[in-house]
């Protein structure tokens, strides 16, 4: 209860933010389970949680591209794909802006320009608005491109078998990120999942890399797990939805700029976008089809930390789920 609360208040902060300026992703709720209408304003927030993450693109893309670009749609469907526990949801980009030539993001740029998300229904059922929107944001991560083969293997961001015949990131901003959080400067790729099986496996941060685990939460003891890994255990308040610095700098690698980084960026507003300022942030209906092919988030399960005393309703979720797929994490 007292998570449902705060997911309601700060959707209310969040309706207000989302009018202030133009962002970059469009949510679209379009079809599945509604349960009382309780999953399309959490998809609404998962968005801007990536709105406020995301200025826009790089305004260094080339013409042509700033040209065609627009925002991202997001499908978002809710409905049964395997039972509670196991896969929690799926997603996958569709609609790709695709370049061919010399540009500083080098000879071929593929960019997200959508895609659809699956939740499932019956997860959801069980799950606190706030895991709910968790899972959201992690679903729309890859939408946006978080770690697709469609976006990473023609940019050339990852390398398909760099990491004993199994796929690590190469993009120069999130290694070099990562190189800093693992004190490594001579690490040659950031790690990837390699547990999972397909849909798990090369499209997450690795579940066991430090790097990207028990990051601290700016302000408080807490720490929390990116929230790009393929395994989800539950999160306990808003601020530990949150990016590693390497999937953060992905982000640029991808390019966007983020409000982070206080670059020019360039803002789609449909047909013909515009340029934005240096800004400084904060640290159609479809019928429902089978949940989509890339990306898959996983119940975790087993979850160790102790126990907050308002989080009652995680703590039997976390059960639940837990039956779908044990793992440690460390
Ligand atoms: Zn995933």
């Amino acid at each position: 209860m007292v998570a449902l609360l705060a997911i309601c208040g700060l959707f209310g902060l969040n309706q207000a933010a989302e009018n202030a300026s133009a962002d970059i992703i469009n949510i679209n709720f379009v079809g599945g389970s509604d349960m009382d209408g309780r999953y399309a304003p959490i998809a609404l927030m998962a968005g801007q949680w990536w709105n406020d993450q995301i200025a826009g693109w790089n305004r260094n893309l080339p013409g042509p591209v700033l040209d065609r670009l627009k925002k991202i749609d997001v499908d978002v469907i809710v409905q049964n794909i395997d039972g509670v526990g196991g896969i929690l949801g799926g997603a996958n980009a569709t609609d790709f802006l695709t370049y061919r030539g010399p540009s500083k993001y080098g000879q071929t740029i593929v960019l997200s320009q959508g895609g659809e998300f699956t939740g499932d229904a019956e997860d959801f059922e069980v799950m606190s608005n706030l895991d709910i929107l968790a899972v959201m944001v992690h679903e729309i991560g890859h939408v946006i491109g978080y770690v697709i083969p469609e976006i990473a293997e023609p940019m050339a961001l990852t390398d398909p078998d760099i990491d004993n015949g199994s796929p690590g990131i190469v993009s120069p901003r999130a290694l070099a990120a990562y190189r800093e959080a693992t004190n490594n400067p001579f690490a040659t790729f950031a790690t990837l999942e390699k547990l999972g099986g397909g849909g798990t496996a090369g499209v997450h941060p690795d579940s066991l890399d430090p790097a990207y685990l028990d990051i601290p939460i700016p302000g408080t003891n807490r720490t929390s797990d990116d929230i790009m890994i393929g395994f989800f255990g539950g999160v306990n308040f808003f601020d530990e939805i949150l990016l590693s610095k390497t999937m953060l700098e992905f982000a640029h690698d991808m390019g966007f700029v983020t409000w982070v980084s206080g670059e020019l960026f360039f803002e789609p507003t449909g047909g013909d976008g515009r340029i934005g300022g240096r800004r400084r942030g904060r640290n159609g209906p479809k019928n429902p089809g089978p949940p989509p092919g890339g990306g898959f988030l996983r119940s975790q399960g087993g979850i160790s930390s102790v126990p907050e005393p308002s989080s009652m309703v995680l703590i039997g979720i976390v059960g639940v789920c837990g039956l779908g797929l044990y793992r440690r994490r460390k």
